[in-house]
């Protein structure tokens, strides 16, 4: 299924052409363009490239337009799927230090779907209630019900970052998050839910510039915390404990996808497919009836 015509249409339309031409621009498919894998080293991505794309900017914006249908239209499938009792779902996990663009991900990419079929929750720093429970406690209570897509910006990952880089448990408590995690998100998995888990990794110099424009700005001050300052002067330090994170959390149920996000357009196109990627994994078909239809017909007819 592709473009806006199902498969039953024998014409070839120009929006068919198009859509074929601009997917021929990835040289191979996003998903392994961008899975971590061994000997990747994030402290040395070049940030401002556009892994596997041979396209530019107006290109990947084509594709994010041309692919918005299918995407929507996939997700109708998972929430269908969902209402007649499968057990599907979907959650994309976006992590990312600031400025790095989750926040645009979610508005634009997210935003091609149905919002009454997503469920999205951002983490900050927990409240005193949350703290009062495992860091698991409300990540489980936020997991996407069957037939939802589910959107983590920042996550349980925030155990392994944060914490780790501001020292704020023993080292030995926060590595054994990792096993944890993993433990969890095999769990989550295999409940039916397929993890889709996106690192946004955006340069320290474009970070100055984001960070400088919002400052520049009185309609961007709002986007503005001074707490980044904090977190920016461990900059190195996040992208250590990014690394480890990959090496120890990039699993075959649940592998993480390592997108250079200083072209805003790339890092939306990239996930844009990796998230299209993941519903098709799913090979959704629309649910039967569960009612004669002929009679339903039949009665309606009557009235
Ligand atoms: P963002 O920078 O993501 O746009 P924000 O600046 O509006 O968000 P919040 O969303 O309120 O801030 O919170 C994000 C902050 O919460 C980040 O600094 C993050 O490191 C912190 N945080 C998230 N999870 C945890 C955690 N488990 N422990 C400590 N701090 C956490």
């Amino acid at each position: 299924m592709s473009g806006r015509h199902s498969k039953h249409d024998l014409e070839t339309t120009p929006d068919d052409k198009l859509l074929r031409k601009l997917e021929a621009k990835w040289e191979d498919s996003p998903t392994r363009v961008l899975r971590w894998h061994k000997g990747l080293d994030v402290r040395g991505l070049d940030c401002n490239s556009a892994p596997g794309w041979d396209g530019d900017k107006d290109d990947g914006g084509a594709l994010v337009a041309a692919h918005a249908e299918e995407l929507s239209e996939l997700q109708e499938r998972l929430f269908a799927d969902g209402r007649s009792g499968g057990s599907r779902s979907v959650l994309l996990v976006l992590q990312g230090l600031d400025t790095s663009g989750k926040g645009g991900i979610v508005r634009h990419v997210v935003g091609l779907v149905d919002p009454q079929g997503v469920q999205h929750r951002a983490f900050g720093v927990p409240t005193a209630e949350e703290a009062s429970h495992g860091y698991l406690w409300r990540i489980r209570n936020a997991l996407p019900r069957p037939g939802y897509i589910g959107v983590f910006d920042r996550s349980h990952y925030e155990q392994v970052l944060v914490v780790r880089v501001e020292g704020l448990e023993p080292e030995e408590t926060w590595r054994a998050h990792y096993d944890e995690i993993n433990a969890f998100e095999a769990e989550v998995a295999a409940a039916g839910t397929t993890i889709v888990k996106v690192a946004l990794i955006v340069s320290k110099d474009e970070q100055k510039a984001r960070l400088t424009e919002r400052l520049e700005r009185p309609d961007k001050y709002w986007k503005y915390n001074p707490g980044d300052l904090t977190t920016r002067a461990r900059f190195g330090d996040y992208l250590d404990a990014y690394q480890e994170l990959f090496e120890k959390t990039s699993t075959d149920v649940a592998p993480w996808h390592v997108v250079p996000a200083d072209k805003k357009w790339y890092s939306r196109l990239a996930v844009t497919e990796l998230l299209l990627g993941a519903l098709r994994s799913l090979d959704l078909g629309w649910p039967p009836a569960d009612f004669d239809v002929e009679e339903q017909q039949r009665l309606l007819a009557e009235t």
